[in-house]
């Protein structure tokens, strides 16, 4: 239905990109000449226990670069902070090569000989406590039920170029036997075999434990899902919704048949409203809340985890500052492909636009430079989105210019298509801004370039575009929103800072300096009271205010038959 946005030949030169190597495949000649011979890493993995705590044991062997080898280990993944503290046991198994702390938890520095095989042992101890919800999804889950986690939030190992292409063995054979096992390299095996770049090896999945497999095989691809916990749903229901949304993108990217993809689906102990994703290689993982049931925000999910798979995934390596465009253009796809495919009405299409748009529009540092806010230390709040709601945002803006420029020949599509056909061959370049504009460049001009750094890097403000297509209308709402009149960011460190004096804060009492032993904050509805536990004068006091207020946003409505999908997306 969008065929004609293609070039000619399109189908033919993509190619798919995370081309992952599993036990017997051996790459072309070319690759081993032009690098000499991978760089090899081997992870042994044992379950043990640790006081009342499932955790694993883990040996790395690798050959030391040089005198001193920097040794990575985890410290922050998705929002989950101070992940080093799950590392414990670290230690060096190599007689005469030593271990030394580096500049930061995040790295240590190993002495050995240049070219000497080393061995690291360490254990994975999990941090979750309390109720299992946002962000502990994204520290290593270890516990009795199951485990689920990846290189990147779990793994110690030598600080590589995230390019080069490594041979990664990952051997779970401790594992105990008819223990469900599955990982981004397939399923069933349990001495994975890996040729890659390293990003991609760094961007795996495991999940093994009290997980049920659904499977198929259908266009030359093995797809499984592995489900635990109970769902208002069945195992078939979400498992068909997932085969419809990869089949879509497939479809978007003209991708070849990939030969194997796993989604893990598991429960927050939230009852509802709190989903999460993530994307990996030839994987996601999903974490709803256990009385969801799959409906379009569901949907959306699901797109947008599979679209990491090509952005970012496919584009090479990116550095999270980058997330205005992996996450903001992922946002936006996550919305026009399920429309295109009919797999979301247009009235949600323009319902999860507009709130996407609103968040934008409301955000308290939608003025502050992209790279301020990744100065800003926050895990959570209103702002945390930004990159999202920026990029998307800029996404609708770059999409309308391309098409209007070109009379309609191109789209933000093509621009997709090139940094994944850019990114083909054994060691792509990375993605960044500089090749991002470039990309752009080739459908916008010179002025709009810049326009478009600006409002990506810089926080200039985004102009939206008046029409979406001949079905949306870009009009001046008055709605309700929270302003606490305080840095939230504050709570943080418990004590308030940045009290606007012309805000609702100031006038309740709340001033800079106070230290704050509770809040509580409905940014989601306006009317409930702002309640902030404060101490004044040695005394601790409970304030409450109401932080609503009205504001003036930009939001799209649908002009005549909204529902007519077809003849009304623009795409
Ligand atoms: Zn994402």
């Amino acid at each position: 239905m969008y065929a004609e946005r293609f070039l000619k030949g399109r189908a033919v030169k993509i190619a798919l990109m995370i081309l992952v190597f599993v036990s017997t495949t051996v790459p072309t000649g070319a690759i081993e000449s032009a690098q000499g011979r991978p760089r090899s890493i081997i992870f042994r993995f044992r379950p043990i226990t640790i006081g009342e705590k499932r955790a694993f044991h883990v040996e790395v062997r690798f050959r030391a670069s040089d005198q001193v080898t920097a040794i990575r280990v985890p410290t922050r993944w998705g929002g989950a902070p101070h992940l080093e503290e799950q590392t414990q046991n670290l230690k060096v198994l190599t007689h005469g090569a030593t271990l030394e702390d580096g500049a930061d938890p995040g790295e240590k520095k190993l002495q050995a000989r240049p070219g000497e095989r080393v061995k690291l042992a360490y254990d994975i101890v999990p941090l979750q406590t309390g109720l299992f919800r946002h962000p502990q999804e994204h520290m290593a889950i270890i516990n009795t039920d199951y485990f689920l986690f990846n290189p990147r939030n779990a793994l110690v190992y030598p600080k590589l170029p995230s390019t080069d292409l490594v041979d990664a063995t990952f051997d779970w054979r401790a594992l105990p036997k008819g223990l469900p096992f599955v990982s981004s390299f397939g399923d069933g095996k349990r001495e994975l075999r890996v040729r890659a770049p390293w990003f991609q090896i760094q961007d795996a999945l495991f999940a093994g434990g009290s997980f049920r497999l659904s499977k198929s095989f259908e266009n030359r691809t093995t797809l499984v899902l592995a489900t635990r916990g109970t769902w208002k749903f069945t195992d078939a229901e979400a498992f068909e919704k997932i085969r419809r949304v990869i089949n879509e993108e497939n479809k978007f990217w003209h991708a070849n048949p990939m030969s194997f993809f796993l989604v893990t689906l598991a429960p927050f102990d939230d009852n509802s409203g709190t989903n999460d994703g993530s994307g990996f290689t030839n994987a996601f993982m999903l974490f709803l809340s256990h009385e969801d049931t799959f409906n379009a925000v569901r949907v959306k999910l699901l797109a947008h985890e599979m679209f990491h798979r090509w952005n970012s995934m496919s584009m090479g390596p990116a550095d999270e500052v980058m997330q205005w465009f992996t996450e903001g253009f992922t946002v936006y796809y996550e919305m026009v492909i399920p429309l295109r495919a009919g797999l979301i009405t247009y009235t949600d299409y323009l319902k999860y636009l507009n709130r996407r748009l609103q968040e934008y529009q409301t955000s308290p540092f939608r003025k502050v430079s992209n790279a301020e806010w990744w100065n800003l230390s926050h895990t959570s709040g209103p702002g945390y989105g930004l990159p999202y709601t920026r990029g998307a945002a800029l996404a609708l803006w770059t999409d309308a210019a391309i098409r209007e420029r070109s009379g309609g020949k191109s789209s933000l599509d093509n621009v997709m298509f090139d940094l994944v056909d850019e990114a083909r061959g054994p060691k792509p370049p990375e993605l960044t801004e500089d090749r991002v504009f470039a990309a752009f460049a080739r459908y916008l001009g010179p002025n709009q370039v810049a326009q478009m750094r600006a409002m990506a890097v810089d926080g200039a403000d985004i102009p939206l575009p008046k029409t979406l297509g001949k079905c949306a209308q870009l009009e001046q709402v008055t709605q309700t929103v929270v302003d606490t009149g305080f840095d939230e960011k504050s709570l943080e460190s418990k004590r308030i800072a940045g009290v606007d004096p012309l805000g609702p804060a100031y006038r309740a009492g709340i001033r800079d300096g106070q230290e704050v032993f509770r809040f509580s904050i409905y940014h989601d509805d306006p009317s409930k009271d702002i309640l902030l536990g404060v101490v004044i004068d040695g005394k601790e006091e409970m304030i409450n205010f109401s932080g609503a207020k009205r504001v003036e946003t930009n939001q799209y409505r649908a002009t005549g038959e909204g529902n007519a999908t077809r003849a009304c997306t623009p795409f």
